[in-house]
């Protein structure tokens, strides 16, 4: 085994391999084998190879199931879980979807033997996966090396393969070191890497299994700490501004509430002496109404000292009479 062979082993063997494992294509079509890696996804491999049976059976055209509603055929799925059965047959519509986008069709065999039309198919299916996409790859194309444009990306990053956009070119440069046996391990395990970390505009090297191999991730990855540590620095910095705007505030609205409370407090100490001061008013024109009725009553006595002048006066001109 030459040294790139070894390096890309080591490196195949860091890359975790895939949860579900992928159905052999042996006797089936390449749509088969895309549908049951989909409805694997939730199922076990008895009960999605049934679910498909059950949709093939009942449906002849993959087109009519693509545009049946999901009530229309949840029941076909082999589960006993109302919900799950819900879930599968909305993976089922996305993933005929987006075949049909794809090639405008269902019928995968057409990339057989067709190298750069299986890496374009392959190279981009958000929904399916690039590593499901470079299987497909692979067994469209077994004789060849499973290689698209995002992989080859990916070998330039890690300093395997120079880039270039002609598939041919990309996979003479390679081939050498890619053995036959190791050709869908390489093929599902860099779609994997393609498809999680080595994104063409936003890698996530930080995250990649391969990055301390890798010297493009190496250096993505101390950018991406510096970036982190700045940011660290200015979300310390923003958190320590709104703590003291927050205390400014507590500090205002606290003295706002000190002149509130006094002003009230000397509102209230002059309605008290308001107050006062009209009670004792009132009081005051209380006792001066009082003297004016004790007067009338030396007024009323006044007539009958009138009187009793009268009568004497009366009685003393009798008298002189
Ligand atoms: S470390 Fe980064 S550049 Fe290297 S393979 Fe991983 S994602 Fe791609």
């Amino acid at each position: 085994m030459s040294e790139k062979s070894q390096r890309l082993a080591d490196l195949l063997a860091k890359i975790p391999v895939p949860a579900q494992a992928l159905p052999s294509g042996e006797g089936r079509s390449l749509i088969e084998v895309a549908f049951l890696c989909v409805l694997g996804r939730r199922l076990s491999e008895s009960a999605a190879e049934k679910t498909l049976a059950a949709f093939a059976g009942v449906y002849s055209d993959w087109n009519e199931l693509r545009v049946s509603q999901v009530q229309e055929f949840q029941h076909l799925v082999q589960t006993k879980n109302p919900e799950l059965a819900v879930f599968v047959a909305r993976d089922t519509r996305e993933f005929l979807q987006e075949i049909y986008q794809k090639i405008h069709g269902f019928n995968l065999d057409v990339l057989r033997g067709n190298i750069a039309e299986a890496a374009r198919f392959a190279a981009q299916l958000p929904f399916l996966g690039t590593s499901i996409g470079h299987y497909l790859l692979h067994l469209a194309c077994p004789d060849e090396l499973p290689i698209s444009p995002p992989v080859v990306r990916t070998l330039d990053r890690l300093g395997l393969a120079k880039r270039t956009t002609s598939i041919k070119k990309a996979q003479a440069g390679v081939e050498g070191f890619v053995p036959a046996a190791m050709r869908a391990d390489f093929a599902i395990r860099m779609g994997l890497v393609v498809e999680k970390w080595c994104d063409g505009k936003r890698p996530l090297c930080w995250e990649c299994p391969l990055v301390l191999s890798c010297p493009f991730g190496k250096k993505t990855e101390r950018e991406w700490k510096q970036s982190q540590k700045r940011r660290e620095v200015q979300r310390v910095r923003e958190e320590e501004r709104q703590r003291k705007d927050a205390e400014k505030e507590r500090k205002r609205a606290a003295s706002d509430e000190k002149r509130r409370l006094i002003a009230k407090a000397k509102d209230d100490a002059r309605r008290v002496r308001d107050a006062e001061r009209a009670k004792t008013k009132l009081s005051a024109k209380g006792a001066a109404k009082k003297r004016p009725s004790e007067s009338g009553t030396r007024k009323k006595a006044a007539p009958k000292k009138v009187v009793h002048n009268k009568a004497t006066q009366d009685a003393a001109r009798a008298k002189k009479k």
